[in-house]
């Protein structure tokens, strides 16, 4: 059983009435919403083809989506209700192998895979998560990797970018995540404060959000971090000197999340990600080929 959050939003002190308004999405924002389905719907005939056929030729690409909150109030851009999320993890389980980031790793240093593969991430660490999202995946016995800012979860401080709208979801807290990681939930190191680590010059402090994070993360849950997530996770966001940091301290791999597959014979050190938070048919585009997210999506090069 995973402890749930006892301490409530209000309780920081910002006010009851303003956090709990939803984050209006920009009239664009909705206009996209809006036509996500029918452009699914539209590129459906041509991304079943194109996945076929990588199948069939060991090239299946192997996709890793991330969230970051799963819950049913005071919902941010970066927030998806637990139903939305049922609907998504009924989904995929039905047509992707789900596997751990290893597993990933694994198929795309053989450079051959056949089947629709998928690993799921999070990142931050929202004690919200904890009320249905993480144990239905641990109920299913569906593996993820979970991405904590360790100073938030270490010293309960709610996220600057949630603050910045407004409003604070608590943070895990230790006892949290060690149920998590008993229940089989691996458990990655998302820098000590949240920071833009593409801005970070200082290679102090880059050690710190990295390595640092990672040490204070293993003491605290007296686990192996062995995956290292970018806040941000634009290219933007990234730098090489972390990439070098990463693999010199012996991070496993790392993670960023500008969308992009992940196909058979690609780096396995770098996982890139796709953001999912979202109706289903946003999951579905990200997951499922989709023809201009591969002609637009370069790989960051780090070496
Ligand atoms: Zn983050």
């Amino acid at each position: 059983m995973i402890p749930t959050p006892t301490i409530s939003n209000d309780s920081l002190g910002n006010g009851g009435a303003a956090h709990t308004l939803p984050l209006v999405p920009s009239a664009a924002g909705s206009w996209k919403r809006a036509l996500l389905p029918a452009y699914y719907a539209a590129t459906w005939p041509l991304r079943e083809w194109d996945g076929r056929r990588l199948a069939a030729q060991g090239r299946a690409p192997i996709v890793v989506v991330a969230y970051h909150r799963v819950a049913d109030d005071r919902a941010t851009r970066w927030t998806i209700s637990n139903r939305e999320f049922r609907q998504h993890i009924t989904w995929l389980a039905r047509h992707f192998d789900l596997v751990t980031l290893t597993e990933a790793q694994r198929r795309i240093a053989a450079n051959e895979n056949h089947r629709p593969t998928v690993s799921i991430t999070f990142d931050d660490g929202y004690a919200d998560n904890c009320r249905e999202a993480l144990p239905l995946l641990i109920r299913r016995q569906i593996p993820c990797t979970y991405f904590v800012t360790s100073q938030a979860v270490l010293e309960d401080r709610p996220f600057e970018h949630d603050l910045a709208c407004g409003m604070a979801p608590r943070p895990n807290t230790p006892q949290q995540l060690r149920a998590l990681i008993a229940a089989g939930v691996e458990i990655g190191a998302h820098t000590r404060t949240h920071a833009d680590l593409g801005t970070v010059t200082d290679p102090a402090v880059l050690r710190d959000e990295i390595v640092g994070a990672r040490d204070e993360l293993q003491s605290a849950l007296d686990c192996r971090i062995r995956y290292f997530a970018f806040p941000f996770g634009q290219h933007a966001n990234l730098s090489p000197a972390a990439f070098a940091l990463a693999k010199e301290n012996g991070f496993d791999g790392v993670v960023s999340a500008y969308g992009g597959y992940n196909f058979p014979g690609d780096d396995p050190f770098h996982l890139q990600r796709a953001c999912v938070d979202g109706p289903t048919s946003r999951l579905k585009i990200a997951v499922n080929l989709d023809p201009y997210k591969q002609w637009k999506i370069r790989r960051y090069e780090y070496r």
